[in-house]
């Protein structure tokens, strides 16, 4: 599959990143999928409540469930979830390999060679991104 993310959505999912440093940043991103294509219409940037925050991200529980619903209500389905690694790089950590639950594209930012990447987990199967 492909992964389409308009360039101001990249921008927001940048400017979270780069918000959230030297922690590492974490969210949704809601959208439609038509086959091999998700086409990204909306990001929703969660809370990282991990213990750990600098090396690993946990979603805020409340905050993934009010991303959910609005994306329902809004007709959008989840189509991949995102998190930062500020000090790269933009391959998943075991520990993301680990935890990956939902059957969507992870993308991951890496903050120090600004690369976004994303993968279907665990197998680490890279999925392309297209900016738009
Ligand atoms: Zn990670």
């Amino acid at each position: 599959m492909t992964l389409i993310l308009p360039a101001t959505l990249a921008d927001a999912l940048w400017a979270h990143a780069a918000r959230e440093a030297p922690r590492e940043c974490v969210g949704v991103l809601g959208g439609r999928q038509t086959g091999d294509l998700a086409q990204v219409t909306a990001l929703y940037p969660l809370g990282n409540i991990s213990a750990r925050p600098e090396h690993e991200y946990l979603a805020d529980p409340g905050h993934l469930l009010r991303a959910l619903r609005a994306m329902t209500a809004d007709g959008q389905t989840l189509v991949a979830l995102y998190h930062s690694h500020p000090r790269g790089p933009s391959w998943p950590s075991p520990t993301d390999t680990r935890l990956a639950s939902y059957p969507v594209p992870y993308l991951i930012a890496d903050l120090r060679r600004r690369e976004l990447r994303a993968f279907r987990l665990p197998a680490c199967q890279p999925v392309p991104i297209e900016l738009e």
